[in-house]
């Protein structure tokens, strides 16, 4: 485990928008709500004069995940989705985009959607597939998408590796970094263009925001980002933001937490008899093992697995959980569980879905902080229920 030094990103993460107040010397960054900014005087502005193009509170935490993230411009977006359609900003008709075949549902529907209106051209690639890798290079893509680890099913790519075969080719890189967030990894440090995440996860982390963030390694490219992000009107609100930047402080410390369960979690399951499959970095035979010991500072606590006995089996798990809760989204501190062809990758169409691994009888979970003895006793307990006729 190399890439991140776990303990700076701490007490960064502490410390973001710590005594910063000029005024009262509010130790904590206070909210500004404010939607306008009185001028100075005639044509004599502030630093801020309106909040779409600009917000205190906003700014204080691009400023923060730009730091974790070791980039220059941080970009505060409404959801984790403007920040995908951002980066859309940068396409004309004639560019070409690749995108990993198990992305996220919802960045899977948008480029899809987007391409089939001709906004731009779209080649949808196993990125684990060398040789069809290679192919949709050789057609020199303008943006190249990673999401390293996939969702739902934790497959890994070489986020050095490929970026510097992107670049060859002169292809922006943008990853997404949902699944582990900048504790774990920083694809800045790998190389890559744009960092992106959806804040409503791991980096807040108490499932009451929707949120996004975007991160580019030049100012260049940030600054054009962030004129479209004000253009186009998807800046976040200052209220999330002071939430976020709230939730921040403890990421390190959750991830921790979160990353112990998890581990027993995956080893708990692995050769379950109710259990066909299961899907974490963390073993050793898993694919991508090298790879995230490679480029992640940890596991992550993202693990999915196929029951046995397919979707009725699946209902039946669902039914017998007290602890886990059947939702959509992952990355809070409470455990929760999903099963992504009906929830998170309903967008995708059937074919795509089934292309991409996504079974009937997956389920993934987002492995939250409580006591481990709870964790493990609900999930013993659904799992054996839903064997039973
Ligand atoms: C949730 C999620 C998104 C989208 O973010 P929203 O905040 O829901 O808009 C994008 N990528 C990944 C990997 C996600 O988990």
């Amino acid at each position: 485990m190399s890439n991140a030094n776990i303990n700076n990103i701490t007490t960064s993460a502490v410390r973001a928008g710590i005594n910063t107040d000029k005024h009262h010397g509010a130790v904590v960054a206070p909210i500004h709500l404010s939607s306008t900014y009185s001028l100075k005087g005639f044509n004599e502005k502030r630093e801020f004069d309106y909040s779409r193009t600009g917000n205190p509170t906003r700014a204080l935490f691009a400023q923060a995940i730009a730091d974790l993230e070791q980039g220059s411009v941080g970009i505060v977006t409404s959801t984790g989705m403007s920040s995908v359609h951002l980066i859309c900003q940068l396409l004309s008709v004639e560019d070409l985009v690749v995108i990993p075949h198990d992305c996220y549902g919802g960045s899977f529907r948008l480029f899809t959607h987007l391409a089939k209106r001709g906004l731009f051209k779209l080649i949808v690639v196993d990125q684990n597939d060398q040789n069809a890798l290679a192919q949709a290079l050789a057609q020199k893509p303008k943006l190249v998408l990673l999401e390293s680890p996939s969702n739902p099913l934790l497959r890994l790519v070489d986020i050095e590796e490929v970026t510097k075969a992107c670049h060859k080719v002169g292809a922006l890189v943008a990853v997404d970094n949902t699944f582990l967030s900048p504790a774990l990894q920083q694809p800045l440090t790998l190389g890559a263009d744009i960092v992106f995440h959806s804040t409503t996860k791991y980096i807040n982390g108490h499932s009451d925001v929707v949120g996004g963030v975007l991160v580019t390694k030049e100012q260049e490219l940030g600054e054009e980002l962030a004129w479209w992000a004000n253009c186009i009107g998807i800046t976040g609100s200052a209220f999330d933001s002071f939430l976020a930047l709230r939730g921040l402080k403890t990421l390190p410390v959750r991830i921790k937490q979160h990353q112990k369960n998890a581990e027993q979690v995956a080893a708990f399951l692995k050769g379950h008899p109710a259990i066909d499959a299961v899907y974490y970095p963390g073993f050793e035979d898993h694919p991508g093992h090298d790879i995230a010991k490679k480029q992640q500072a940890g596991f992550g606590a993202m693990l999915s697995f196929d029951v046995k006995g397919g979707v009725e089996a699946v209902k039946k798990l669902f039914a017998n959980l007290t602890l886990f809760t059947l939702a959509q989204s992952l990355g809070g501190v409470e455990s929760l569980i999903n099963h992504p062809p009906t929830m998170t990758h309903a967008g995708m169409e059937e074919a795509a879905r089934l292309e991409a691994g996504i079974t009937d009888s997956l389920v993934r979970i987002s492995v939250g902080i409580e006591d481990i003895a709870d964790i493990l006793a609900d999930l013993a307990h659904g799992l054996e229920q839903s064997q039973k006729a």
